[in-house]
């Protein structure tokens, strides 16, 4: 396909929408004069790729938009097919009336996940627990610049759900359980799309973003679901409206604020415990949709809906499609039924059941982005950064962040970080795995184990960084002999999943595998041991804390096992913090901070540093860090980073007086500081970390 859109000049002057000199509004109410009945059911209509019949009925259907479902990927899965597959579909949407370009739309949630070779960030919730909104914001341009390389300008990412119950299998898509350090991390926003103005979106390193999934997909019920073995992810959130506002809403509120282009309901429901409504789909909710998002919010970007979602609306199709347009959603990933939907709802608008002005404002928004983006002066892929996808700087991104997302828990005696000269024995399912490392949304839409794409495993990091790559031997299953090691490293964990349950072969209650306990507890038994745990979640260490003299939650770091080995060895100090509680038991979950009883494992906001030297001085000390933190928060550092090194020193005080197990007393003031901090109330947090220090020292 040519490079610029030759229709473009010659047609300038005849139609002043294909004038990129006109402001965008006028550009879209000329296209929009022009537009039939069908044109305008078409843009409002995203298939799947391999949904489609022929690729001819991208003009057939005048469809506005395409996806990739997570793994709908081309042969081969190359940086290079991706771009010539989208100019493709582009090229048929060419031979439309009016060149309406399409929108092609990926899960791209940690690095352009799809694509071999690409640059695979840490899941969200390990750059949550990197507590760098500068960090978050760097990842999300490395993102944005290897799929817009691809051809691609929107992306179906962040996820802004706050998760509140670890045991639902999307988990590690939140940045954590408190929405103040959700907000905190939509710098990513800004990283995918440039300034929240939208007139960086024409760029061909920027991404539209999504935010998803409004909203309280993060805190449904345990049981809620019915659907299959999905008893949580799909099910029903059950909260007062004031915790609505407070934990779910409020993220997406920070997400219109900076400008995010789009946003996708959620397949769960919410019930409002006061009002005697039950639980409402969200697709369905025209109160959430177009009152509180579009009206109060004022959202101006488009709505799309999940997959298949308006299925799931109770009645038959023609009420699933006027019931969700009618509340407010303007584009249906249908994702297969692009025919249905598209003659369904042109008689819908005939026989008066959905107004031609809702229509109208559905695709105005929908055109407003494409025009944002460019993509009517250029529609096929600009691949001048191609040779970006999984390049050496962008895996330094990759890198750095799978460093900071590590989170030191226990740290007895000392024995991180390791020394290069040490003889170390690796044992454990997730030490030499990219796969497992990288989680689910990689290459395919569960993911998968092995090696599934270009990156380094911890093992292979490791024995980068030992001073003799021989002194540091792996022996999966620690059937080997363990006689004369200088210490232990267990990597353990989870497999990948994407959505539902999460690890089903764990089953459901965050439970390590049999292997992997076994092999913590003989080499924990056989030498000093460091314990990390790979996966989306906290998993369940309970009473073997007291055997493991390190512990650290790795998460899913992503491709670069280079940043996990960066801290094992000490190239870079330990500094991640947990984004969600780590429980003792099953049987506390769900657990949060704020919670009337709180006494997990770890508290929210824990993590031990091997570098920073926390002052001594005990209560003195923290009491020198109260005044300076009342005279900072005064002059209005309550969100800086000199605010918040006042507040770290503090924490870090507590920390070494509480060690590796912190009691409830102690974890409970600790993990609401954290909490402070991030609402910019240094007076308030220190003075719970003064109450927790107390504690710690009784
Ligand atoms: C997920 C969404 C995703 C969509 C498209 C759905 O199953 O819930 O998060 O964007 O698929 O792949």
């Amino acid at each position: 396909p040519p490079k610029e859109n030759p229709r473009v000049v010659i047609d300038a002057h005849g139609l002043p929408y294909l004038d990129p000199k006109l402001p965008v509004k006028k550009r879209v109410a000329d296209l929009l004069s022009r537009m039939s009945p069908a044109e305008k059911a078409g843009q409002m209509t995203q298939a799947e790729r391999n949904a489609l019949k022929s690729q001819g009925d991208i003009a057939t259907y005048d469809l506005g938009s395409l996806l990739s479902g997570g793994g709908s990927v081309p042969t081969p899965n190359t940086p290079e097919a991706w771009a010539k597959m989208v100019d493709a579909y582009q090229l048929r949407a060419q031979a439309t009336r009016f060149q309406i370009p399409l929108i092609y739309g990926v899960d791209a949630v940690h690095g352009h996940n799809n694509v071999i070779g690409s640059t695979i960030m840490p899941h969200n919730i390990g750059i949550g627990a990197g507590r760098d909104p500068k960090l978050a914001e760097r990842t999300g341009a490395v993102t944005a610049d290897e799929v817009r390389a691809t051809g691609i300008p929107w992306d179906f990412a962040p996820c802004l759900c706050v998760t509140r119950d670890e045991r639902w299998g999307r988990s590690y898509e939140s940045y954590g359980e408190d929405p103040a350090l959700v907000e905190s991390m939509e710098t990513v926003i800004q990283g995918m799309q440039g300034s929240a103005s939208g007139k960086d979106l024409h760029r061909n390193d920027k991404v539209l973003a999504t935010a998803k999934h409004y909203v309280g997909d993060g805190g449904t019920e345990f049981g809620s679901s019915t659907t299959g073995s999905y008893t949580i992810d799909q099910g029903v959130t059950k909260v007062t409206r004031q915790e609505l506002e407070a934990v779910h809403l409020a993220p997406f509120e920070e997400a219109v604020k900076r400008g995010v282009g789009t946003v996708m309901p959620s397949y769960s429901s919410l019930d409002i415990l006061g009002d005697d409504q039950g639980p409402v789909k969200m697709h369905a909710d025209a109160e959430m949709i177009n009152g509180v998002l579009k009206d109060r919010m004022g959202f101006e970007g488009f709505v799309i809906s999940d997959w298949q979602a308006i299925d799931q609306i109770p009645g038959d199709y023609a009420s699933d499609v006027r019931t969700s347009i009618n509340a407010g959603l303007d584009m249906i990933m249908v994702p297969t039924a692009y025919q249905d939907f598209t003659k369904t709802l042109q008689d819908e608008v005939t026989a008066g059941r959905i107004s031609q002005a809702r229509i109208d404002d559905a695709v105005t928004r929908i055109l407003t982005q494409k025009f944002r983006l460019g993509l009517f002066e250029k529609p096929y892929a600009d691949t001048a950064d191609i040779d970006q996808v999984g390049s050496a700087g962008h895996r330094a991104v990759a890198r750095e962040a799978a460093a900071k997302s590590q989170v030191l828990l226990k740290n007895d005696g000392g024995v991180l970080p390791l020394k290069a000269s040490q003889k170390v024995y690796v044992a454990g399912s997730n030490a030499d795995n990219i796969g497992n490392q990288a989680g689910g949304w990689t290459v395919s839409w569960q993911g998968s184990s092995g090696r599934i794409t270009t990156g380094t495993t911890i093992l292979e990091a490791m024995k980068k960084d030992a001073t003799d790559a021989a002194s540091v031997t792996y022996s999966k299953d620690a059937s080997a002999s363990t006689d004369g090691y200088d210490v232990g490293v267990v990597v353990v964990g989870e497999t990948p999943y994407a959505e539902g349950i999460g690890d089903v072969g764990n089953g459901n209650d965050l439970e390590l595998t049999a292997a992997d306990k076994a092999a913590i507890d003989k080499v924990c038994a056989a030498m000093k041991c460091a314990v990390l745990v790979v996966s989306g979640r906290p998993q369940l260490i309970g009473d073997r804390l007291g055997g493991i003299d390190a512990l650290v939650a790795s998460w899913l770091p992503g491709t670069e096992g280079d940043g996990v080995a960066d801290v094992l060895y000490g190239k870079r100090a330990f500094t991640g913090q947990l984004p969600v509680t780590w429980p003792k038991s099953e049987s506390q979950l769900p657990i949060n901070v704020g919670d009337a009883t709180y006494d997990p494992q770890f508290p929210y906001g824990w993590g031990l540093t091997t570098l920073k030297k926390a002052p001594t001085g005990g209560e003195l000390t923290l009491g020198a860090l109260a005044v300076a933190a009342h005279i900072a928060e005064k002059a209005g550092l309550g969100k800086s980073e000199a605010g918040k090194a006042i507040v770290d020193q503090a924490r870090l005080l507590v920390q070494q007086k509480a060690g590796g197990k912190p009691t409830a007393a102690v974890s409970k003031p600790f993990a609401d500081a954290d909490h402070l901090l991030l609402t910019g109330d240094l007076t308030g947090a220190v003075a719970q970390l003064r109450t927790a220090y107390r504690a710690a020292q009784r």
